[in-house]
């Protein structure tokens, strides 16, 4: 296993310095489309860092944890424990459970967060090399209250592509080849 520690990603730096370049181009595209809604993610009574999300690269895992450094140690040890407990239950409950990462609604590694947290809540659409163009709605907070205007196209497409693409050369450079799939809380416990 690769390491998603210090040594990892200082080892790694230049990769994950081109996902936060990445990142900082999804954080673009989400802003203008969510602008042209009148889309503001605030207030909203279901939040979706209760959603189970599942994350599948070495890159957000390493990201996250690059994140994680940057907290306080007590912050740190507050966030680890949360993530302990919520990581025991986050599959065996049949409800939403809040991230670990979620204080007072706010996001304590925003900076960090993964993909899927970047772009949910607007519609957008894939392009499937067979199946062609795939359209997905907003969030239910979006479908409550934002459908007036006309669709806006948000291509998730080449963003989806680049990180692959990124995520293939960090495991070329690695030679790591485990499947991932975890949740918020098992990133953070993870070393
Ligand atoms: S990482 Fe941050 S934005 Fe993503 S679910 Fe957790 S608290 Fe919410």
């Amino acid at each position: 296993m690769v390491d998603a520690n210090v040594a990892g990603f200082e080892t790694y730096a230049s990769f994950l310095d081109r996902l936060s370049a990445l990142f900082q181009k999804m954080d673009e595209r989400y802003a203008a489309t969510a602008a042209y809604y009148g889309f503001v993610c605030a207030g909203c009574t279901e939040s979706c860092c209760e959603t189970r999300f599942y994350h599948h690269t070495l890159l957000e895992l390493m990201y996250l944890h690059r994140g994680l450094q940057t907290l306080e140690p007590e912050a740190r040890r507050i966030v680890c424990d949360c993530a302990q407990k919520t990581a025991r239950t986050v599959h065996s409950s049949a409800g939403r459970v809040m991230c670990s990462l979620n204080q007072d609604g706010q996001c304590l590694l925003y900076a960090y967060r993964p993909m899927i947290c970047r772009l949910h809540g607007i519609p957008h659409e894939l392009r499937h090399p067979v199946k062609g163009v795939i359209r997905s709605p907003g969030c239910h907070e979006f479908e409550a209250h934002h459908v007036q205007k006309p669709y806006a196209p948000f291509d998730r497409t080449p963003l989806y592509r680049e990180l692959a693409q990124l995520e293939s050369s960090l495991r070329q450079e690695t030679g790591f080849r485990e499947k991932i799939k975890m949740t918020i809380p098992e990133m953070i416990i993870h070393n």
